[in-house]
């Protein structure tokens, strides 16, 4: 790295702790000039996010409402009636289908829950319901609650604060500009429209982008400084996942493929922007990132996870397991329950001792084994080369 780059990225650590964004030129230079050093970079964002993030990585879980048969045309989503992905479509969930959710997702780990409904909007009759779920939710198990479900005025944002709700999620996708590009059913106003009336009527901000989605880099510059205009807490950044049927399903970026080395820079450029926004890696994580995952954890510090964090052999597993080897925290703001702990502490432990052998001859990661095996009056199995034990 020549000495200007190394004091350019001292300035920006600086800046990023005071809160401050970098200009629009070095935004710029963050995503399209190969001198800067990706590792430079990273490490410069990884300061400014341990400046108001510590080490710690917030878990979140999104759980579906409602799928499907959405009558906008959003050219990325599998669930627009003009996508010919094939999804599972389903109504709107029962009140007792979503509280039952909520307490499975509260007993396996979670502290928030986020619900998600397809669809251009809510109804008057799908607010009253998801206001009397929010209610259940929050009074009886104590969950926070987040809420996606496309365009409300403020009349509806406040019915649902009224009942409880925490935080919208609304996320403006893509820049102003480039939004015909990707649906012609809405506007880019009318998503700044619902962030605005979200905020006056007293809820929490969580909106994001999809990049991939065909946009140039200024179109990613510019959706990185709308979201700091409205102050956004909390930054979802997706990467396009690719649906055959979907109408856009090339995930490029300024004409050229998303590679993980991009997917970093991105993430660096939202840290960079908004150094003091809770930065997501949302959708496409593990396809994008693939073996650089662990790295994203230095300018980003949350992610969403698939399915629920205590299941056994799950990706999510590994994702609790990837941020404890990069040397992170997992942080959940509700109880911990006594396996994640337990998993959690046998990763920090270490070594070999996290490991065991199955009688299949696979490797398992379980600290339940020794129960196992003491149930089963069994020796622990033991590694063997060409029938030797080692
Ligand atoms: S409004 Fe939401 S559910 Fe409907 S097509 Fe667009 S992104 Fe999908």
């Amino acid at each position: 790295m020549s000495w200007t780059a190394a004091a350019l990225l001292d300035r920006w650590i600086d800046a990023g702790r005071a809160g401050e964004a970098v200009g629009r030129d070095e935004a710029r230079a963050i995503v399209a000039d190969d001198r800067l050093a990706l590792l430079g970079l990273i490490e410069a964002a990884g300061q400014v996010r341990e400046a108001h993030f510590g080490r710690d990585v917030l878990i979140h879980q999104l759980h579906n409402v409602q799928s499907g048969a959405c009558p906008e045309d959003c050219g990325y989503c599998g669930q627009s009636q003009h996508s010919e992905a094939p999804i599972q479509a389903y109504r709107l969930k029962s009140r007792e289908e979503i509280v039952a959710e909520a307490q499975r997702a509260k007993d396996n780990g979670a502290y928030r829950y986020c619900m998600v409904l397809s669809g251009r909007g809510p109804s008057d009759e799908e607010i009253d319901h998801m206001a009397a779920c929010i209610a259940e939710v929050k009074s009886r198990l104590g969950l926070r609650t987040c809420l996606s479900a496309g365009l409300l005025d403020e009349g509806k944002a406040r019915r649902l604060a009224d009942a409880g709700l925490d935080r919208l999620n609304h996320n403006l996708n893509t820049s102003e500009r480039h939004y015909e590009q990707i649906c012609t059913t809405h506007t880019f106003a009318d998503r700044v429209n619902t962030l605005a009336a979200a905020r006056a009527a007293g809820l929490d901000l969580c909106s994001g982008l999809i990049v991939g989605m065909g946009e140039s880099f200024e179109d990613l510059i510019d959706v990185a400084y709308r979201l700091r205009e409205f102050a956004v807490p909390s930054i979802p950044v997706n990467f396009l996942v690719p649906i055959p049927g979907n109408r856009v399903n090339d995930a490029t970026l300024q004409g050229r493929p998303l590679t993980p080395q991009m997917v970093l820079r991105v993430l660096c450029l939202f840290r960079l922007v908004n150094p003091t926004a809770e930065i997501r890696i949302g959708a496409g994580r593990e396809g994008h990132l693939r073996s650089m995952q662990a790295l994203a954890l230095h300018p980003a510090n949350s992610l969403f996870v698939d399915g629920y964090l205590l299941t056994r052999g799950s990706a999510t597993r590994d994702t609790i397991a990837m941020i404890i080897d990069a040397g992170f925290e997992v942080r959940l703001d509700g109880a911990w329950p006594a396996e994640l702990e337990q998993f959690v502490a046998q990763l920090k432990a270490g070594g070999s001792g996290a490991f065991d052998i199955d009688h299949s001859g696979e490797v398992i990661r379980d600290d339940r084994r020794r129960q196992r095996n003491a149930r089963l009056g069994e020796a622990p199995a033991t590694l063997r080369v060409n029938g030797t034990p080692i």
